[in-house]
């Protein structure tokens, strides 16, 4: 057994929840790192750490291997609820299909990785859990009605679930990254939209990439316990 404890990331085969693994393998916590491309997480060759395949929206299947890692590094005291979608769209163009997926993975896979760990972790009265929303979850974009449905929800949810966390020593906080350079733009199917949407990172200096918000992650996972970092919203410096 470790003496770090096990850190659990979803969304784990590309972009931030890569470079979060990364970064917090570094550090030497244990993890369980989860989604469906299996081959990307295990690629990445990290130590003391669990690679499986789980799609986040499989509400069975998530809990049985949070139990499989904690059998195997004890109990999970950090969720990073990363994988997210996002496919643009003027409304009225769009397949309601998208918007099944990205309510499904942004909104319910969440709520499943929050169900996974929260009853273990206020029998503890330890635990920490980060849902990566976005600044579109704050502010509203065009094109992006359901990707900011799903956002302003992921805020909402959390900010619910903190309060009554809280009083069982458990820290919920949201991650709300800006422009990061990722996969992320590639579910995107309009090629009118991805160019605008390049063309605006160039106008703002650029993006952020993926280790930026691992780092903010991390920072806020190492406060002392009796400090919960709310919310941490994450841009770059040309961003409006
Ligand atoms: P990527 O596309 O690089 O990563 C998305 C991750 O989510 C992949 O690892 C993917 O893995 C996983 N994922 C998607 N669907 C599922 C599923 N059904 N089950 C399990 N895993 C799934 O993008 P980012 O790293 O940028 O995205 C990470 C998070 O950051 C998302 O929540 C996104 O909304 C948010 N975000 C990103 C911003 C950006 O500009 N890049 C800005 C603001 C927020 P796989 O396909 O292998 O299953």
């Amino acid at each position: 057994m470790s003496e770090k404890p096990l850190v659990v990331i979803t969304g784990a085969s590309s972009g931030i929840g890569e470079a979060t693994a990364k970064l917090f393998s570094e550090k030497g916590y244990p993890l369980l790192l989860l989604a469906r491309r299996i081959d990307k997480m295990e690629a990445l060759n990290l130590p003391n750490t669990l690679c499986r395949k789980l799609d986040v929206t499989d509400r069975d299947a998530f809990k049985l291997v949070i139990k499989e890692a904690e059998d195997k590094f004890g109990p999970v005291d950090c969720l990073v609820n990363n994988a997210g979608l996002m496919q643009l769209s003027p409304f009225v163009a769009q397949n309601p299909t998208e918007w099944d997926n990205m309510i499904d993975v942004n909104v319910k896979g969440l709520l499943n990785g929050m169900h996974a760990v929260l009853e273990s972790m206020y029998e503890r009265k330890h635990g920490s859990i980060y849902n990566v929303s976005s600044v579109a979850g704050i502010k509203i974009f065009p094109n992006h009605s359901v990707y900011c449905g799903t956002k302003f929800s992921v805020h909402a949810i959390s900010d619910a679930v903190r309060e009554e966390a809280g009083a069982n020593n458990v820290r919920v906080a949201v991650i709300a990254p800006g422009a990061v350079e990722t996969e992320l733009l590639g579910h995107t199917t309009n090629n009118d939209i991805i160019e605008g949407y390049e063309e605006w990172k160039k106008q703002i200096g650029g993006a952020l990439i993926p280790e930026d918000i691992a780092h903010s992650i991390l920072y806020a996972y190492e406060q002392p316990q009796r400090v919960n970092i709310r919310e941490i919203v994450i841009t770059c410096t040309g961003q409006e």
